[in-house]
């Protein structure tokens, strides 16, 4: 339920391969702004996203 730290893995948008987060978490850890760099294991296409924790379930 850590929801300060992205995923280890994400879905290919191209060929629903597995992604792996290949940067390495930062010493403070995550923070919002940072951008997270996926590999495609099938394809080897570079997925660059920026780190963006939302807070959907906060909204009260
Ligand atoms: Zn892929």
């Amino acid at each position: 339920m850590d929801e300060s730290r992205p995923a280890p893995t994400i879905t290919c948008v191209d060929c629903l391969g597995t992604c792996h987060l290949i940067s390495f978490e930062p010493h403070e850890g995550w923070e919002p702004g940072d951008v997270l760099v996926y590999r495609c294991a099938d394809c080897l296409d570079r997925w660059d996203l920026v780190w963006e924790p939302e807070a959907d379930e906060a909204a009260d």
